[in-house]
């Protein structure tokens, strides 16, 4: 069906264009004391700053009156430049599904989501502008890779959305953000330093990081097992999340072009070894698409494919994107693929379709393109400027 796409996995610091501006998020906490000691500025300045963009979620230099004004502007330059600006948010769900469109340092634009629930406030975020994978149903795997984030870029997402949260910017009030998800654009394997030092950002306790537990934090990928190996042995227990979307071979080459590198069973079987590290359940992600992967027969074959696995399967309804001849299954279909599932004991969830009258559901982020179309939505609201 689609050719199998050109990929380069990237575990170094990522080539940029124009390189992204070096910040305190990329660094570590030993890197930042030390930055601090190279420009003559005490060490105990850099923790100032980390309580500043982790704890209270301010990335504005000029606001932190704790610190003299001329070293603050010093901070602003080398630790803190600015590395996303909003373009504009556009809300559904009764403004609890938020969309935000960052425009980085390079004019590159990418997009986060941020979703509140009775019980807790999740953040969608990319790792990459645009993606390799190049699998056929996914709006931001279309047009290709432009490039991969930096962990600051990434990191800077999940400020901004602790920042909405605590100012009380969506309906129901000022919240904590409590989980993070690498499920905006990009493959996050394929971005694996960048995105490992965003997780130590997430997860390590205030002030060196944002304190927010790794297993409310979910890596999503296409099933890079030199990723998911890797990820092993990091010992941080985030949630694992493999986008599997049938269980066959054959069907897999076409929907996840990867697949052609490492088949299903070798994906599976490093699924399972980072489950028994971590003993965490992992999750598997299925796009449930009309006529092409929702067949009984094909949840049968998951089914006895997952039945002893210490997996979870996590059915998404095909989002269409623009030009694709695909869509979401039948209700019945649907309804008949996860009974069957249930029948191997195998624990099922549909995901709801928050965010999809705005474009912001899963697979279709494509910023490029909404950039131009977001000006004629009639439920868009834009807060140009506002950052
Ligand atoms: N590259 C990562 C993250 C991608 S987005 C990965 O592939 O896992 C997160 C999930 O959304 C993935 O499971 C992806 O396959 C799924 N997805 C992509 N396009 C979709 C669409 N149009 N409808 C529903 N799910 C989609």
């Amino acid at each position: 069906m689609s050719t199998v796409p050109e990929i380069k996995l990237v575990f170094d610091e990522p080539k940029l264009r124009v390189k992204t501006p070096s910040h305190f998020a990329d660094w570590t906490p030993e890197e930042r004391k030390a930055k601090a000691v190279e420009l003559g500025i005490p060490a105990f300045r850099a923790k100032q700053v980390a309580v500043h963009l982790f704890t209270h979620y301010n990335d504005d230099p000029e606001t932190w009156t704790d610190i003299p004004k001329e070293l603050r502007e010093v901070l602003a330059t080398t630790f803190t430049p600015k590395l996303i600006t909003l373009v504009r948010s556009s809300i559904a769900d009764g403004g609890k599904t938020r969309k935000d469109l960052w425009k980085l340092h390079d004019g590159v634009l990418v997009e986060s989501v941020l979703m509140r629930y009775s019980d807790r406030t999740t953040v969608c975020i990319s790792s990459q502008a645009g993606c390799g994978m190049n699998c056929p149903f996914c709006a931001t795997g279309q047009a290709g890779l432009t490039r991969n984030l930096t962990a600051g870029e990434i990191t800077a997402q999940v400020i901004a959305a602790a920042r909405t949260c605590a100012n009380g910017d969506m309906p129901g009030g000022p919240t904590r953000l409590s989980n993070v998800v690498f499920m905006g654009m990009g493959e996050p394997m394929a971005n694996y330093n960048a995105v490992m030092r965003s997780v130590r950002n997430i997860t390590s306790p205030q002030p060196d990081g944002l304190g927010i537990g790794a297993r409310s934090i979910t890596v999503s990928t296409v099933g890079l097992v030199n990723g998911i190996e890797k990820l092993t042995e990091e010992g941080i227990p985030v949630t694992l999340a493999v986008s599997l979307h049938t269980p066959d071979d054959e069907l897999r080459d076409s929907l996840v072009p990867i697949n052609s590198r490492w088949k299903i069973k070798e994906v599976l079987e490093a699924a399972d070894k980072y489950a028994d590290r971590t003993g965490r359940r992992y999750s598997i992600e299925y796009a449930l698409i009309r006529d092409i992967n929702d067949q009984a027969w094909r949840s049968d074959l998951l089914g006895r494919l997952l039945r002893n696995r210490n997996a979870h399967v996590n059915l998404i309804p095909l989002n269409p994107t623009p030009g694709s001849k695909w869509t979401a299954s039948r209700q019945k279909d649907e309804d008949e693929f996860v009974r069957i599932l249930e029948g191997y004991g195998v624990p099922v969830t549909v995901r709801d379709t928050r965010g999809r009258d705005i474009d912001g559901a899963c697979g279709q982020l494509a910023a490029n393109e909404i950039a131009s179309a977001f000006t004629s939505s009639s439920i868009t609201e834009t807060t140009e400027g506002a950052q």
